[in-house]
């Protein structure tokens, strides 16, 4: 026991190692990851941004193995998930995608039929599958209301959770959320990340939040990783990838707001600490620097 305990805790849960893959369509020839390499940890929370094209749907479907990589491989748990023995209609569960517009992805009569699909299909009992469906329908913040209704006519926001509902209720050990805020109202976006915010607090799921906005991951992510033209250009804590603003706006990438202003007023030549993530933070770094000038 002491010796599984220990070699948990020396592994990585993921390792990206030296992955390319490249569309082949008609004469072009697209390489949609460049040699991209990266590990995740047990209960990391991981914010993968990038604009529209630099490859980060791409790199979903390699991390759930749907894509095979012409070069490199992912190894999960020290194992590689493209050798040809390595199951991987197992590993699925595994590792969870939320597909962008998820919505799609729903199917059954029932909110409730939908989610116990995947247990059963994973062989578990109807009445297991049951039991994990509820939890993880309430879970996701969905209504008893929601439980036996038709999952097409749920809202915007109810089908994305329902669907999110469907992918934890696998209980994976990696959820990989792709730009699951697309298409959403502000009110809705801000009600489904603060969801997500919440699924870090379980047990020790890592987390995938995929995005092209930096204000959507700014808050809640332990690092971030910013994809460009299929190549990993950053891969740090927030704060850390902030102080590269110049750069991600070459990129068509913005760091959030409240950062900008800070680094805004340290070209004015104000002392201020730029390394802010949030409006109250802010303001109290404006109120000392005021301070101080008085
Ligand atoms: P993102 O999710 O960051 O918008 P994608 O991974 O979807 O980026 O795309 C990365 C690159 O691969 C883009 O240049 C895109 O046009 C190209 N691409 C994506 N899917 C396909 C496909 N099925 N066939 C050919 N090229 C594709
Ligand atoms: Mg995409």
């Amino acid at each position: 026991m002491m010796d599984n305990e220990n070699k948990d805790k020396r592994i990585p849960l993921l390792i990206a190692d030296h992955l390319i893959y490249e569309y082949e369509g008609g004469a072009d020839r697209v390489r949609a990851l460049d040699d991209v390499s990266f590990k995740i940890e047990k209960g990391e929370f991981i914010g993968l941004i990038g604009h529209t094209g630099s490859g980060k749907s791409t790199l979903a479907e390699h991390l759930n193995a749907l894509l095979t990589p012409k070069s490199g491989t992912i190894y999960f748990n020290g194992e590689s998930i493209f050798e040809k023995k390595y199951d991987r209609k197992r590993y699925r569960g595994h590792v969870g995608l939320v597909f962008q517009y998820p919505e799609h992805q729903l199917f059954a009569d029932t909110v409730f039929e939908d989610v116990c699909y995947g247990p059963l299909n994973n062989g578990v009992s109807r009445k297991q599958a049951e039991l994990t469906a509820y939890e993880t329908i309430k879970k996701v913040g969905l209504s008893d209301e929601c439980f036996y209704q038709s999952p097409f006519d749920l809202s915007g926001g109810q089908k994305r959770r329902a669907a999110i509902a469907g992918v934890l209720a696998m209980k994976p050990e990696l959820l990989v959320l792709d730009e699951p805020t697309a298409g959403l109202d502000p009110a809705g976006r801000e009600e489904l990340l603060h969801m997500i915010s919440g699924l870090k607090d379980e047990k020790s799921m890592s987390i995938v939040l995929i995005s092209h906005s930096m204000e959507d991951v700014a808050r809640y992510a332990d690092r971030i990783m910013v994809m460009d033209k299929g190549k990993k250009v950053f891969d740090a804590e927030p704060i850390e990838v902030f102080s590269h603003a110049k750069e991600l706006e070459e990129m068509g990438l913005a760091v959030p707001a409240v950062t900008s202003v800070m680094l805004k007023l340290k070209e004015k030549g104000f002392d201020v600490n730029t390394g802010i993530l949030n409006v109250k933070d802010a303001a109290d770094e404006i109120m000392r620097v005021l301070g101080d000038k008085a």
